[in-house]
């Protein structure tokens, strides 16, 4: 499903080049369910940008779901991920003026009559134990009902991969367990790949399988040498 080779991908911070990601290889295969922890600026997220081709490396390959991204132009990355991948984020994203339903409504990029769309977005609230919630809007449901209908949404064009930026990282522990459990579960179900970024390691080790970034990336923070030489500014090495 997933395939990278050779990938390096740097900032420019404080006027000069700082590299996130260098990742010599790595590979996903269909249906796996995948978690990867880091910490916070370690490029979790650039590497989900990277693989949903939101950004483009610096040099290297990415393969997803059998496309490089690289032969693709802009636009054609946009339509590659509009079809290929779901995107759940930690803070939902959902439209505040639209009800739960509606919001699902408008991620929908398939033709199909009103009456089926209806159907499938209740089976849908159903999977998820929103059934009676449809007509809510994101301000009248709790933070785990709004992840639950912003799963829903990134899930209904049946995309073959699921990414997830932190989903549990602005829910309490009760309620992340709940969403980590409903994203495997679904995953199951449906038969997407899952691939999880998050700094939450309870949440991270009910994954099949579980890496901390730096298992993948060689880039290293230098944290520990900067505390002993004094240095404040944020610095990477590469070992
Ligand atoms: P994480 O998701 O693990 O917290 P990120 O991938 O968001 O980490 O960021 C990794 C590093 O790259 C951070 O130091 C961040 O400040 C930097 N970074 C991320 N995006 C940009 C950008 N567009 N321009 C410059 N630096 C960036
Ligand atoms: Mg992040």
């Amino acid at each position: 499903m997933l395939q990278v080779q050779a990938l390096k991908k740097q900032f420019r911070m404080d006027g000069r080049e700082v590299p996130i990601l260098d990742i010599p290889e790595w590979r996903i295969e269909k249906g796996e369910n995948v978690a990867i922890t880091g910490p916070s600026g370690s490029g979790k997220s650039t590497l989900l940008h990277l693989i949903s081709g939101i950004l483009r490396a610096d040099s290297g390959r990415i393969s997803v779901n059998g496309q490089p991204l690289h032969e693709l132009s802009e636009a054609g990355r946009d339509a590659f991920r509009a079809a290929t991948i779901g995107y759940v984020l930690q803070d939902f994203h959902l439209i505040p003026s639209l009800t739960a339903r509606q919001n699902v409504e408008m991620a929908m990029t398939f033709r199909k009559p009103p009456k089926e769309k209806k159907a499938l977005i209740d089976s849908w609230l159903e999977r998820v134990g929103l059934q009676d919630r449809g007509q809510f809007l994101p301000s009248q449901l709790s933070r785990g009902q709004q992840q639950r209908v912003a799963i829903i949404r990134a899930l209904v064009n049946e995309p073959p991969l699921l990414l997830a930026d932190e989903p549990t990282g602005s829910l309490d522990w009760e309620t992340a367990d709940g969403i980590a459990e409903l994203l495997l579960e679904l995953s199951v179900s449906q038969g997407h790949t899952l691939l999880v970024v998050t700094h939450d390691l309870n949440m991270a080790s009910r994954f099949p399988k579980c890496l901390n970034i730096q298992d993948v990336n060689r880039v290293r923070r230098a944290s520990a040498a900067m505390q002993t030489t004094g240095r404040t500014t944020r610095e990477e090495v590469l070992l």
